[in-house]
This record gives structure tokens, sequence and C-alpha cells, in this order.
């Protein structure tokens, strides 16, 4: 990292896991994890299916950990069953939400055009969003990862947003054991790091939190920490586990 680093962030996206009781254990033991020495210093979110945001809201409460939506409605209410609001998730506890995940893009047909809807309503809430972007294993083989990060990021970031954080996050990564190596992920974050320099004025661009993500594990995180573009992790399957996702708090910190 630099040497006027950003302060870590690491978040767990749980996708569609857990019930209600395993969120409260799994927060009482990150509580008790985190309260554990030495002192952590990052910044930890949680993103759990809609159903646990209040659970973990509750259990979290007395906590620094801050909670988001995995996804939400680029409308802010209305007739559109089964999607969520930016104010619905404000008001059961979030601070964040997840834009543009690659299993939204995936499964739900998500394109660059509603991603970006999707971050200004987020903006328009106050919750910051987590812009995920990332190539598929074809683009990266076909040379066009820059190409379709700047595309990605400059479509989810149209509106300007005041606060983001970026979640770079190579399809062929996620949930594949296939980690990014560390001079692969500062070389994508040094991209988006230098566009963003293009975007956004001088201090803006450094504040921005990127995130790796694509199946980071306690062993992996020490060596893409120290990347000087990567700024935490955002963390799927090793973050169902309270003390792996521990184990990679601690090693970002
Ligand atoms: C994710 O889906 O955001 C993710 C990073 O998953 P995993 O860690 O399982 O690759």
């Amino acid at each position: 990292m630099s040497p006027e680093r950003r302060r870590p962030l690491v978040a767990a996206n749980w996708k569609m896991n857990l019930l209600k009781g395993d969120a409260a254990d799994f927060c009482r033991d990150l509580k008790r994890g985190l309260a554990a020495p030495p002192a952590v210093d990052a910044r930890v979110v949680i993103f759990p299916s809609f159903p646990l945001i209040p659970v973990v809201a509750r259990e979290l409460v007395d906590s620094e950990v801050e909670v988001g939506g995995q996804d939400l409605s680029p409308a802010d209410k209305g007739a559109f069953t089964g999607d969520v609001s930016a104010s619905q998730l404000a008001d059961s506890g979030c601070a964040w939400v997840l834009c543009g995940h690659s299993e939204r893009r995936q499964y739900h047909g998500e394109e660059d055009e509603l991603v970006a809807r999707k971050v200004k309503a987020a903006a328009r809430h106050h919750l910051t969003p987590m812009i995920c972007l990332g190539e598929t294993r074809d683009e990266r083989r076909a040379g066009r990862t820059f190409e379709v990060l700047e595309r990605q990021l400059r479509a989810a970031t149209e509106s300007q947003p005041e606060l983001f954080a970026l979640a770079y996050e190579p399809v062929w990564a996620i949930g594949t054991g296939d980690t990014a190596s560390p001079e692969m992920a500062q070389e994508a974050h040094g991209f988006l790091r230098r566009t963003l320099r293009e975007l956004l004025d001088a201090a803006a661009a450094e504040s921005v939190a990127i995130l790796y993500g694509g199946s980071a594990t306690p062993d992996n995180v020490p060596g893409l920490i120290v990347q000087p573009d990567v700024d935490g992790f955002l963390v799927g399957g090793a973050s169902l586990d309270p003390q792996k996702f521990l184990a990679i708090i601690r090693g970002s910190g």
C-alpha cells in the first residue's frame, strides 16, 4: 500500500446463504473476534440477503461493522414486485449497497445502463454504492480487460456520485479458487485508479477504495493487500465462516 494508505475496507458478500440463526451467530462471533487484541484497523461491511438485513443490523448495532444490500431497484417506489428500494434498505439499517455484481449481470441481464441507474438511486438515498466491475475469462484472453473495466467504470459513475467504492472482481476468479495474482490485481487496480483520476478531481480519485474480489482467502490476502492500489477485499465463499472472514480482516489491517 502507499505510505498514506487508505484505511482497508473488507466486505462479506453472503450471496443467497444463511438463515436468521446462522446470521446472528456469525455476527456475535465476528464482534467477539474484532474485540480481541490486537486492534483491527479496517472498515468492515456485511452484505446479507434481504430477509437477514434486520437481524444483522440489530446484532451489529453496538459495533462499527456496517451493513449493506446486495442489490436495489433503480426506482424509488411503486409497482415493482420483488424489488427492493434504496430507501427500504436505508430504513432497514443499510449504509451500503452492491451495484453491478457479476452474478446480477450474468443471471439477471443487468447491463451498464441499469447499473448506472442503480448507482444513482443509491446516491439519492445516501447509500454508498460498492460498484462491482470485472472481465470474463474470454475478455481477458482477448486482451480486452482494460476496455471492459473502463466501459463499466465510466457508465456506473456517469452521474458523478459523491461517495462510492469499487470492487474489481474478475469473473473468472469468483467462486473458482482461481485468484488473480497480486501483479494481475495491481495492474487492474492501477488502471482503475488512473481512470478515476480522469473522471474525478485528484483528492477524490485517491480516496476511492478499490477492493479485490475473487476467491480471496486468509492465505492469499497478505500478498494482495501490499499492492499499492489494493485497498481491501469483497469476499464471497470465505466470508461465510466467521473465523476465515476474521483472518481476512486481520490480514488486511
Ligand atoms: C463475490 O461473489 O463477490 C466473491 C468475491 O466471491 P468469492 O470470494 O466466493 O470468489
